[in-house]
């Protein structure tokens, strides 16, 4: 293995330390090599499997070090051959995109799915769920157990009853094993390397609708959410809908909007004046929201009815279908003379290439809207850290009880010095998350301090609400973690259990 002698870790956040030699392993074995190797000679070691950890430090570790171990050739499907809707489990490599599982499952298994996130089709699906990120069908980390790690001592470990012979019939079909958990441990935590894991899929349901939902007055957005609550408790709405704030939604549609009117031509002025028509007809609403319905037929018409009948008065429901989309598109496309259908057409077609997220099929569409935004379209997905977009994220992790949610919103919005793109997302039956992006230019100087001095306020926010952050960025390590706190003092103290040198990623989520 050759490395690259200084890894380039500048990322969206603005925040880049430095990770030393880059080295590109291909095994379990050269990581482990890596990682003895680095023990004895008291270096430390930061990993990351594609490094796309857009808006939470990229590949800049919390404290400097002195190699980066990217996994991205690490991109088995170990598995593969053996997977079917008899075996709905896919064993990864943590250099497997969501790409490569797409195009594998639609060449060998189109009747599964699996849950997608609304980042570049290039990001890793076990660096994601490490990070414990949300998908559109959950939180990833439901999706993952028996884990292959090479712990900070280099000891190679498998959790769950992947300990047993790998040609156990057990060994990647039983997600608890037997004995304590210990699959949790390598999730948000710098205590080993996680090589390989077995990921859960999905049957894809005989019919698949997205469903978007209007509120129809902001004042009642804490009755909206307790709507999609109980949506969510008894499983009408099973995947994970996301409502999204005005400013949010309309970010993520005004890329669209302007490219497809100036495809037609317009002039700059035009284009202006009508993407703002367009907006207002595809993003109506202070609050607009996105789900997912499956199930037969008979299901379907069931669930939409009682999504209509509990949503009546409060917000308007509308059914994307591929097919519905099409056909409505293809129809004012062609009366794109008349400027009504127009502003109709440029609507339809920043929502198409958005709603597939909802339906299991990863897409580049978010991050390239951030592209477009900051004049760096001609980059691919996978270069957003090249161009100036800068991106914070801020996520409290909610109660799911919309009062509440209203009231830290308010307390957030007070506190505020930039505009919040906010995004609910009803994660769990118990719980919902919400994801702020503050966004800002990296080139023009003090954007970037200001952006962290807004972040620092809602944060301030959150812990005086007894909230905390589901997920914290590479620079906030140091105010997540708390020395004297029992929690954190047993983290540290399996520290030095599993990494005694304290050789992988130090400071991220630990003390040590
Ligand atoms: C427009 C946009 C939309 C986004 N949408 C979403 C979304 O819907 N959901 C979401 O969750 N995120 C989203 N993100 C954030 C981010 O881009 C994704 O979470 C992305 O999947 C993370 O990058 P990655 O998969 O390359 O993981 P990596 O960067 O490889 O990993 C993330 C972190 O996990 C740790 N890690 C990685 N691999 C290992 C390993 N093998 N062993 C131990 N630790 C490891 C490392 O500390 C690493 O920094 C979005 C970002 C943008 C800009």
């Amino acid at each position: 293995m050759r490395p690259v002698p200084h890894a380039d870790t500048s990322n969206l956040t603005g925040i880049a330390r430095a990770a030393g030699r880059l080295f590109y392993p291909r095994t379990t074995h050269q990581v482990a090599r890596l990682v003895r190797v680095a023990n004895r000679h008291g270096r430390t070691i930061y990993v990351v499997s594609t490094g796309l950890n857009y808006g939470y430090g990229g590949k800049s570790p919390p404290r400097r070090t002195d190699l980066l171990l990217d996994l991205r050739r690490m991109n088995r499907i170990l598995n593969a051959g053996e997977i079917s809707r008899a075996n709905p489990v896919a064993v990864l490599e943590p250099g497997v995109t969501q790409q490569d599982l797409y195009d594998y499952l639609q060449r060998h298994a189109p009747d599964l799915t699996f849950n997608v996130t609304g980042s570049a089709a290039a990001t890793s699906i076990l660096g994601n769920a490490l990070d414990r990120g949300v998908g559109y069908f959950g939180a990833r980390k439901e999706d993952v157990f028996g884990l292959e790690v090479v712990t900070g001592a280099g000891t190679v470990l498998r959790t769950g009853f992947r300990r047993l012979d790998e040609k156990s019939p057990l060994a990647t079909s039983h997600p608890y094993g037997l004995g304590p958990m210990l699959d949790g441990l390598f999730f948000q935590s710098n205590l080993g390397i996680v090589t390989s894991a077995c990921f859960r899929l999905m049957p894809r349901p005989p019919r698949e609708i997205a469903v978007s939902l209007v509120l129809r007055d902001a004042q009642r957005l804490a009755e909206f959410i307790d709507v999609l609550a109980e949506l969510k408790r008894d499983g009408t709405m099973g995947a994970v809908t996301h409502v999204a704030n005005r400013e949010r939604s309309q970010a993520s549609l005004l890329s669209g909007i302007t490219r497809y009117l100036e495809q037609l031509g317009l002039p700059p002025a035009q284009v202006a004046r009508e993407s703002q028509r367009a907006l207002r007809l595809a993003s109506p609403g202070e609050w607009t929201s996105l789900g997912a319905l499956g199930g037969s037929p008979a299901q379907l018409r069931a669930a939409l009815a009682t999504v209509r009948r509990r949503m009546r008065g409060l917000a308007r429901v509308r059914v994307i279908t591929e097919r519905r989309l099409d056909f409505a598109f293809g129809l004012l496309h062609a009366l794109r003379a008349l400027p009504p259908a127009r502003a109709l057409a440029a609507a339809l077609a920043a929502v198409r290439p958005l709603h597939v997220l909802a339906l299991g099929q990863p897409t580049d569409a978010a991050v390239d809207n951030l592209l477009w935004k900051f004049g760096a379209s001609g980059l691919s997905a996978t270069e957003l850290d090249a161009s100036n977009c800068g991106l914070l994220f801020i996520n409290p992790a909610l109660p799911m009880d919309g009062a509440t949610v209203v009231r830290v919103l308010d307390k957030l919005q007070d506190a505020r010095t930039q505009p919040l793109y906010i995004t609910i997302n009803i994660e769990s039956a118990t719980s919902l998350v919400a994801v702020i992006n503050l966004l800002f230019d990296r080139s023009q100087p003090g954007e970037q301090e200001a952006a962290l001095a807004c972040s620092d306020k809602l944060y301030a926010v959150l812990r005086a609400e007894k909230l905390e952050v589901y997920r914290a960025r590479a620079d906030m390590m140091e105010q997540v973690v708390a020395p004297g706190d029992p929690f954190w003092e047993t983290v540290k103290a399996l520290k030095d259990a599993l990494d005694p040198n304290g050789v992988l990623a130090p400071g991220r989520y630990n003390l040590k």
